[in-house]
């Protein structure tokens, strides 16, 4: 039984305000508490999926408020800890969407940094609920994941905890596959 057991790293990155960590504790209670501060934050959570019993260590990473480098965050230890990202932004925030194509492009194509082109990783667009404030459009997420072979999910952390779901079982699947197939 122990062999069936899994543990993953994920890490969510995103810039500031986006939602992340209304995603993740929407996942981890079911709750949307709407405040949360900027407090960076570790879970560790157990799940089932698809009958196995699998661990997720989730890391809430605040985005760096100096605004680091690309090449910086790549080195970050938080990246070499992961198994799988989420990357977040907000369809009211066209600066957060630019912000997870510059990184999702780096990631999967930085030859330096061995094996990150193969991470698995979720694309976010949270706050589907402000769909009256919307500045990115769902099918330009639906490209740039297309492009990057990521998943994408449009997802309301405020108003709809399924669509959150589909984000970290969505992952743990991807994670399970790059591990199968090594
Ligand atoms: P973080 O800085 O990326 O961790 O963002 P937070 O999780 O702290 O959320 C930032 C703000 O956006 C908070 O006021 C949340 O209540 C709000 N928020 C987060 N997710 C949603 C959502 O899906 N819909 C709406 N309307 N607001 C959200
Ligand atoms: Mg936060």
């Amino acid at each position: 039984l122990n062999g069936q057991r899994m543990d993953a790293n994920v890490v969510v990155l995103g810039t500031d305000n986006v939602g992340k960590s209304a995603l993740i504790v929407r996942f981890l209670t079911r709750r949307f508490i709407g405040e949360y501060g900027d407090i960076e934050s570790f879970y560790t959570h157990n799940i089932v999926v698809d009958g196995r019993e699998q661990t997720l260590n989730i890391w809430d990473a605040p985005y760096s408020q100096q605004d680091p480098s690309f090449e910086t965050l790549l080195c970050e230890k938080r990246l070499q800890w992961a198994d799988g990202l989420v990357l977040v932004y907000s369809i009211c925030d066209r600066a957060s969407f630019n912000t997870v194509s510059r990184l999702v492009h780096t990631i999967k194509t930085t030859k330096d940094f061995l094996g990150f082109e193969k991470m698995p990783i979720v694309i976010v667009g949270n706050k589907r609920d402000l769909h009256h404030r919307r500045t990115v459009l769902s099918e330009e997420g639906r490209l740039l994941a297309l492009s990057a072979d990521c998943q994408f999910y449009e997802v309301s952390a405020a108003e709809n905890y399924h669509s959150v779901l589909m984000v970290f079982h969505g992952l743990v699947d991807r994670i399970r596959e790059s591990r199968v197939s090594v």
